[in-house]
């Protein structure tokens, strides 16, 4: 880890025992520690973090989202029982954080599944990826009970961008829900997409600014891809040198920028910098988002310790 990059951290872990309530903050910090110190220490990739697409279900539609058209209309979800087990073969392997990334996880339907997760395993972080949409309109005062879980806010630019490429209104709902968590005082992190179209505006001081003046003081910035190669990817060159160029110069502001696209935070090498197993409803696990590489393996098959044996050197 850059000591640039931990002193970074340090400040956002400080910054969060003021902004959430203290067990929170003890339940990231630990098993974001437990993370960081497993790979440091070993020089190696871990797989550390299991996703979950919980759904495809979404009523957006955003410009390039790689779920198609059609399966955004289903409104099934990930079985209970497979969710828990899972999660259960995953803790013995040392996963201590989780993803709910759809479609969108936060609805009326794919919300019950995943807080159960979350009760069930209290000390486990869980992070949910979402537009914002359901949190915006309805009471989600629910969430409090839920120290584990916190939320990565889908926004992609100023509001003529974001709206451009998410669809109106897509900025006002990620403001309101942002303000509404903030107000729980529940963890959250804007989650960028970086695209060609963006690129400029999104690594700008100015739009930095305008994250932290909304209270973000993490930010996960990631990489747009698309099965559809239809031009709006950034090379990876340019990517990984605009980046690290903006990193650097903005590292005294306060905020925590994480990135698998330089290297997670606690290993800056691109290469090797996977740590994410991604599943699938039907237990197909990826090391990239549904489609967009091959399945390893499923788990209606073999263990997740037998795929990632099968497929790594070492997990
Ligand atoms: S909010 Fe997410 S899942 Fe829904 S259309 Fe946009 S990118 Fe796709």
């Amino acid at each position: 880890m850059h000591h640039k990059q931990l002193i970074g951290l340090g400040k956002f872990f400080l910054k969060s025992l003021k902004d959430y309530p203290l067990h929170s903050s003890y339940i990231f910090m630990k098993n974001y520690s437990h993370t960081a110190i497993r790979r440091l220490f070993s020089g190696k990739i871990s797989h550390d973090v299991l996703v979950f697409e919980v759904t495809y279900h979404c009523t957006k539609n955003c410009r390039g989202c790689y779920i198609p058209k059609e399966k955004r209309k289903e409104k099934t979800v990930i079985d209970e029982k497979f969710l828990l087990s899972t999660i259960k073969q995953a803790k013995k392997l040392g996963i201590r954080n989780y993803g709910f990334f759809g479609g969108e996880p936060i609805s009326e339907h794919a919300i019950p599944v995943s807080l159960m997760a979350a009760s069930e395993n209290p000390n486990l972080t869980f992070i949910y990826c979402t537009n914002g949409e359901y949190v915006a309109a309805n009471d989600v005062s629910f969430f409090k009970n839920y120290p584990n879980i916190a939320f990565f806010l889908s926004i992609d630019g100023f509001e003529g961008t974001n709206d451009n490429i998410r669809g109106k209104g897509s900025y006002s709902s990620i403001i309101e829900a942002s303000k509404k968590l903030k107000d729980m005082r529940r963890a959250q992190s804007a989650f960028v997409t970086i695209r060609k179209e963006n690129i400029d505006e999104v690594l700008s001081e100015d739009f930095l600014n305008h994250l932290l003046e909304r209270g973000f003081n993490y930010i996960q910035w990631a990489k747009y891809e698309n099965n559809a190669n239809n031009g709006e990817e950034v090379p990876n060159e340019e990517l990984h040198t605009k980046l690290k160029g903006f990193r650097d110069k903005t590292m005294k502001m306060p905020v925590f920028q994480n990135s698998d696209i330089m290297g997670e935070f606690f290993c800056l090498d691109p290469e090797n910098s996977q740590n994410k197993i991604y599943l699938s409803i039907n237990g197909d696990m990826r090391i990239e988002r549904e489609d967009m590489s091959e399945i390893i393996g499923n788990l209606n098959e073999k263990t997740m310790k037998d795929i990632l044996d099968d497929n790594f050197e070492y997990s």
